[in-house]
């Protein structure tokens, strides 16, 4: 059963009173009691003495009964009690109550205890219920003595009905008083219990509040009492409970920033498998929705069996797992996928660190799965080594020449009049092909390099490239090739003018070398969408559909013999691609087999 607070402190208080009203009733109810008889007792014994002294001796010894009668009435009469006067052998001579007549039907007094206790020449003192008067009565009995010699018993006898009225009248006083302070009690026992628990109720209120996590609301602190400071030790608790819930949530929503945010894609997943959740980079590259897949079995949400064993292993082994996988499905890339377990951190109470570090490390609650895309990383790694083949390849061409004429000539034909300068020149131009790729790949890695600083300056295209044709007469000539300068009077470009020197040259320069006898080179512009287009067309040989798409790439030739023979390095588009791209702009080609290539790069204004 609930007893409310208030009904406990009424309760209490109203023990309290019971208590200290009965042991004050049970000691003032005795105390008084006593007192009242020994006081009676005592008055009762003077008015004896008095009474003795008025019966004589005489009057006993001759039983003047007439005399005696008289007499105690009298005395009776003033002294508001039963008089009874008792011979020494226990005969009532008279008696107050009782007529004369009725007299000798009484029955001998010899053994009433104060009869009996007078005749020992003692005051003879009893209370007792009188069968003459069926009420309490106190008795008091004294010698009646002449020259030492004990003739009689005098006999006082008080009914107790006053002492009972006083001690009633007291007695319902003091019930008065305690139902009068039971009342209060209760009164005043509502009012402090309603005040005490006006607080606390107000605690309790805005405790529920903060128990169902909210935590604005503050308890008014009203006094300075342990309450009070209980309202505050709550509040300073609200308090705080709200700062760390505002810290975990900054701190989640910073978390969930970066995971949002990733390159890489994570999944958490639990101990048992099921997926927690994924980032936005996972549901990119499994074509997923977060909200299908979570709450899911790893492999029924991403059917990828190599994740999985990843998983499961750093599940078992409790240790970080990670692996190389290759993607074909929905898209073709190389990913590194890393699982890490994740331990549960929450360290049981009373436990040591030391401890807990070794019940953390046992229990798994889940992992960390990042994958990396990695197929930049692998490409490039291709890219590279097939890089350092070609260059290999191609410095070893011209150096085995020179390696093989330089031999001839030392073995004897250095002699040989006719054929040593003819040895000599193809060494020179070994030597010069070994310096034209040196210097391609010198200003290609400087152009990858990043750290190139470009000189833009504002100049006019079609004067450069006047300036450009002027260089290639004599090729031009030797070919009958006709080139048209198109390009519109007036246009400027904002770039770097000693590398557009270049990516002119090389487009130029390629244009004369694949060309065709008395063919054409036209250079010539268009507007598209605010940006300069710039186009060199040429009546070549041009390019196989099959080979345009990787025309830009280093040391990627159609027919490399000929390339070779027409002094080329397989760099100079790379060369142009880099350089146009360096100023935010695009290259490309369009090319008809045996027709000529239209080779164009588009530069923003
Ligand atoms: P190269 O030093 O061989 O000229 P490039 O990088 O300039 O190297 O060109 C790569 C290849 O592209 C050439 O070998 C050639 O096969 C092809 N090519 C470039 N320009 C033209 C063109 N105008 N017509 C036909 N083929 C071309």
């Amino acid at each position: 059963m609930k007893i409310s607070f208030k009904l406990k402190l009424i309760f209490s208080y109203i023990f309290v009173i019971l208590i200290s009203f009965g042991f004050i009733a049970y000691f003032l109810d005795k105390n008084l009691e006593e007192n009242s008889l020994h006081n009676l007792q005592a008055s009762l014994i003077n008015q004896a003495y008095l009474v003795e002294n008025q019966i004589t001796a005489e009057n006993i010894k001759r039983e003047n009964i007439a005399h005696l009668e008289s007499l105690i009435a009298t005395l009776s009469g003033k002294i508001k009690c039963r008089i009874t006067v008792i011979n020494n052998l226990g005969k009532v001579l008279a008696d107050s109550e009782k007529l004369q007549k009725e007299i000798p039907e009484m029955e001998n007094h010899l053994y009433r205890p104060e009869v009996k206790m007078a005749l020992v020449n003692k005051v003879g003192i009893d209370t007792r219920y009188s069968s003459t008067l069926k009420i309490d009565m106190l008795y008091v009995a004294l010698p009646i003595k002449e020259n030492k010699e004990l003739i009689g018993v005098i006999r006082l006898a008080l009914p107790l009905e006053s002492v009972e009225k006083t001690l009633n009248e007291i007695r319902k006083a003091v019930l008065f008083g305690l139902i009068f302070a039971l009342a209060f009690a209760f009164v005043l026992g509502s009012i402090i219990a309603a005040q005490t628990i006006r607080p606390i109720n107000r605690m309790i209120q805005v405790s529920r509040r903060f128990s169902k996590g909210d935590f604005s609301r503050r308890i008014m602190q009203v006094s300075k009492d342990e309450i009070g400071e209980l309202a505050a030790t709550l509040n300073k608790m609200a308090q705080d409970i709200e700062d760390k819930i505002k810290e975990a949530k900054t701190q989640n929503q910073k978390l969930a920033a970066i995971f949002n945010s990733m390159i890489e894609g994570v999944i958490v997943i639990d101990k048992a498998g099921y997926i927690i959740s994924v980032n936005p980079t996972i549901e990119k590259i499994f074509s997923i929705a977060r909200k299908d897949v979570e709450g899911k079995v790893f492999l029924e949400a991403i059917r990828n069996n190599d994740i999985a064993e990843v998983i499961s292993a750093a599940l078992k082994s409790g240790k970080s797992v990670s692996s190389e996988i290759a993607l074909i499905y929905p898209v073709r890339r190389i990913f590194e996928v890393n699982a890490t377990p994740i331990f549960d951190a929450s360290t049981p109470l009373g436990i040591n660190p030391e401890q807990s570090r070794r019940i953390d490390n046992n229990v798994i609650s889940g992992c960390l799965v990042v994958v990396h895309d990695i197929t930049e990383i692998r490409r490039l790694e291709t890219v590279r080594s097939d890089f350092v083949a070609n260059v290999s390849h191609e410095l070893k061409t011209p150096l085995t020449s020179i390696k093989g004429f330089v031999e001839t000539l030392l073995e004897g034909a250095l002699d040989d009049k006719e054929n040593n300068r003819n040895f000599l020149k193809i060494i020179h131009d070994h030597a010069e092909r070994l310096d034209s790729l040196v210097n391609d790949l010198l200003s290609l890695s400087h152009l990858e390099s990043k750290e190139i600083m470009l000189k833009k300056t504002n100049f006019n295209l079609r004067q450069q490239v006047e300036d450009v044709i002027s260089g290639f007469r004599s090729q031009l000539k030797k070919k009958d090739i006709e080139i048209k300068n198109e390009l519109s009077a007036g246009i400027s470009v904002t770039a770097d003018k000693d590398r557009f020197e270049q990516v002119i040259t090389n487009l130029i320069d390629n244009a004369i070398k694949f060309n065709n006898e008395k063919g054409f080179v036209r250079i010539f512009n268009e507007e598209i969408n605010g940006k300069v287009k710039i186009i060199i067309e040429d009546s070549g040989i041009g390019i196989p559909e099959k080979d345009t798409p990787r025309i830009f790439e280093r040391f990627y030739r159609v027919d490399k013999a000929r390339s070779r023979e027409l002094g080329g390095t397989g760099l100079g588009l790379s060369i142009v691609k880099h350089i146009v791209e360096l100023h935010s702009g695009s290259v490309g080609v369009e090319s008809t087999e045996g027709f000529g290539s239209k080779f164009w790069f588009i530069l923003p204004r």
